[in-house]
């Protein structure tokens, strides 16, 4: 093997890249790499991490292989790549078409690649996984490393994967070199991953750690109780920043991190009351709605985004001037990984915590929700083992037939084909799993572990946002294993934030009140069935006291309170702006007492006819399951399949738009069914508008909502 002087690296680094010279630790990790051929390297995002590996892709006989989950990040690297460096670089990954892949096979058997991208879930497919041993790899490179570690924040079932295939790789191959790149690893999830990393190999891992400041970051905390006050904080930090930002004159633009889809609409939605410009973006958007909202973003004509951290992962935009975390995130490494998005160019930015003790709720709830119980194994253990009728099932039929939530299920078969429980085998080029006779339970011991460090890990952010800290920064670069830190100088705690427009807190604050009360709930439009946009009056999850009242009083025959009848009136004035209604057509339901007389409202203000029998439950007894006591929305799907016929009314459908009612809706499987059974049996082209009094969120995996 040749070996490289110094020199060749700058060499390289000014002929191919164009750079005069290496940022700091970046030569001295190249050449911990050359020599020493395992190395982990623990720096700060934005610090050019991916130097480090296409540097090195120039200079090896074979290939260099990544593999990262950041979908986006290959994407712009792999153009850049070509464009700027002409450097050969391809991916594999599941968002893309199934030629796209083959393609990149193609190329890289035939060793036109230096650089191939995978993303981990594609090792879990055994054609796969033998393609990349069979190539000639120099260099391995394992991005975001801590989601291999229990110990990490991020720990995902599919980097298991990855732990495999560098043993695989390291035996055909001992002397690989394996690069390991994370942002955030304490000094227990770094020994882990080396362990990991390792395996039975002979060659030492190298460990590079960098300072974790952020010289150019201020950090602000703001404590708020309750979601009209924390809206009015949002408002007020958010007019200060967009002031900033005008009178800069330099631009950038700013995030707004929520802890949930509902939560990214609903902040965007009370700032657009104030006039403010901005974008909801989550994953639940339709993917060419996410392109561009990310395109706008990134070129800078949409200056601010509501967003889960779905946003940022892999997005090169370095001039976010601002990050305001709207709900507390589950960890500090989390909380720094997010807000270290902020000033990536080196000029100064923000980051802003907005910190309500009740947050907690839904941070507890996403880590007892990710935790598999003994149940969840005995569950898929029995399902895999039973098989269907054509032998053993595939991915998809397993996940239908366990009915638990997809995420937990994956971590479940991950977890019991490492344990030996499980095997995968290729069946007519299918994938399918097989059960191992084996009369012993799976450990769960592991994940006991995860729960254990995960709620430390958020009892550590909770002591943050309280501030029992004297420094913010320092407080963050200490848990994240940088024993260096010295008090910042620049965070609130050290020199104060730059303040806010107390004198209007409280008109903000009634005014979020107000509109929380209000405020139009959209039920998205479907494609499949064809069905409009719909509104809902009251929503669950704020768990306002006219919800409550309506969930208690809807099984009585007892009027509805006045004030939703005025909620009801200014909703339909809404939908009346797009549609001309024809009819109004009520859902069956056995338990909703106030059915036809919300229908005769409804059908009164609209003057147009009400159609209580035109769909029909179709056995009189007994009904399906309450969609509530089913565990997720394969089930409640599944539930309602076939459940409804059309009735007597089927021959006076009157034309128009036709508003579609129920009591309340959460999975909306029940709306879908009816609009298929209206579409397609009943063959109505008209419009199809559903309405309901009450939006719910079902809990995933488990009964009830939340
Ligand atoms: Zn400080």
């Amino acid at each position: 093997m040749a070996t490289f002087a110094a020199s060749d690296l700058e060499l390289v680094l000014r002929e191919r890249f164009g750079f005069s010279r290496f940022r700091p630790g970046q030569r001295e990790a190249l050449e911990l790499l050359l020599e020493r051929r395992r190395l982990l390297c623990i720096q700060p995002t934005g610090h050019g991490k991916s130097l480090l590996y296409q540097l090195p892709a120039l200079l090896f006989e074979g290939m260099t292989v990544v593999i990262s989950p950041l979908l986006a990040l290959m994407r712009d690297q792999i153009t850049q790549l070509g464009e700027r460096f002409g450097i050969a670089a391809a991916s594999i990954n599941s968002d893309q078409l199934e030629h796209e892949n083959a393609e990149a096979v193609e190329a890289a058997r035939a060793g036109r690649l230096r650089i191939l991208f995978v993303a981990p879930e594609r090792l879990d497919s055994l054609a796969d996984f033998e393609f990349l041993l069979a190539l000639d790899v120099s260099l391995l490179v394992v991005d975001e490393a801590h989601c291999i570690s229990t110990w990490g924040h991020d720990f995902r079932p599919a980097y298991r994967r990855i732990v495999d295939a560098v043993a695989a790789f390291s035996e055909r191959r001992p002397d690989l070199r394996v690069l390991a790149l994370t942002a955030t690893a304490n000094a227990r999830t770094e020994a882990d991953i080396v362990t990991l990393l390792s395996g039975t190999s002979a060659l030492e891992f190298a460990v590079q750690r960098q300072g974790m400041d952020r010289p150019n970051l201020a950090l602000e905390r703001h404590e708020v109780r309750g979601l009209p006050a924390k809206l009015a904080t949002l408002a007020l930090v958010v007019r200060r920043e967009l002031a900033a930002l005008r009178a800069s004159e330099a631009g950038g633009s700013g995030i707004l991190y929520c802890a949930s889809r509902d939560q990214t609409e609903l902040v965007a939605g009370f700032l657009r009351e104030l006039d403010i410009d901005i974008a909801a973006y989550h994953a639940g958007l339709e993917p060419d709605q996410k392109r561009s909202l990310q395109l706008a973003f990134t070129r800078g004509e949409l200056p601010l985004v509501a967003a889960t951290n779905a946003l940022g992962m892999g997005i090169d935009k370095s001039d976010i001037r601002f990050i305001v975390h709207v709900d507390i995130p589950g960890s500090i490494t989390a909380y720094y990984q997010e807000v270290g998005r902020a000033g990536r160019d080196g000029e100064a930015a923000r980051g802003i915590l907005l910190f309500d003790a009740q947050d907690r709720e839904i941070q507890d709830h996403f880590i007892r929700s990710a935790q598999p119980t003994p149940e969840d194994f005995a569950l898929v253990r029995r399902v895999v083992a039973e098989g269907g009728e054509a032998g053993p099932l595939k991915l998809g039929e397993l996940k239908s037939r366990a009915g638990l939530h997809p995420t937990r299920l994956t971590v479940v078969l991950a977890e019991l084909i490492e344990q030996g429980f499980v095997r995968k085998q290729l069946v007519k080029r299918a994938q399918v799993y097989v059960a191992v006779e084996r009369d012993d339970r799976p450990s769960l011991l592991r994940y006991e572990r995860q729960l254990d460090v995960r709620t430390r890990e958020l009892e550590a952010m909770l002591a943050y946002g309280r501030g029992e800290h004297d420094c913010a920064m320092a407080t963050l670069r200490r848990a994240l294993g940088d024993e260096a830190a010295a008090r910042c100088g620049r965070c609130d705690r050290c020199s104060g934030a730059p303040p806010l427009d107390d004198g209007e807190f409280a008109g903000l604050a009634a005014r979020a009140s107000a509109w929380l009360e209000t405020r139009p709930l959209v039920l998205a439009a479907t494609r499949y069935p064809k069905m409009s946009d719909g509104l809902a009056l009251l929503d669950g999850p704020q768990r306002g006291p006219s919800f409550a009242r309506f969930m208690r009083g809807r099984t009585s025959a007892s009027e509805l309170e006045p004030r939703l009848y005025d909620l009801l009136a200014l909703a339909l004035e809404r939908l009346r702006a797009d549609h001309e209604f024809g009819g109004v057509v009520m859902l069956p339901s056995r338990t909703w007492a106030q059915r036809e007389l919300v229908g005769r409202a409804l059908a009164e203000r609209l003057g147009v006819p009400l159609l209580l029998e035109l769909v029909v439950y179709r056995d009189a007894e007994p009904g399906p399951a309450r969609q509530g006591t089913l565990v997720n929305n394969d089930q409640r799907k599944d539930n309602v399949r076939d459940a409804f016929e059309l009735g007597p009314q089927r021959r006076s459908v009157p034309r128009g738009a036709l508003l579609l009612v129920d009591d309340y809706v959460g999975s909306l499987a029940t709306m879908r069914e009816v609009g298929t059974l209206l579409r397609k049996v009943a063959k109505l082209d008209n419009a199809l508008v559903p309405f309901a009094i009450a939006r719910v969120r079902w809990k995933l995996g488990s009964a009830g909502m939340i």
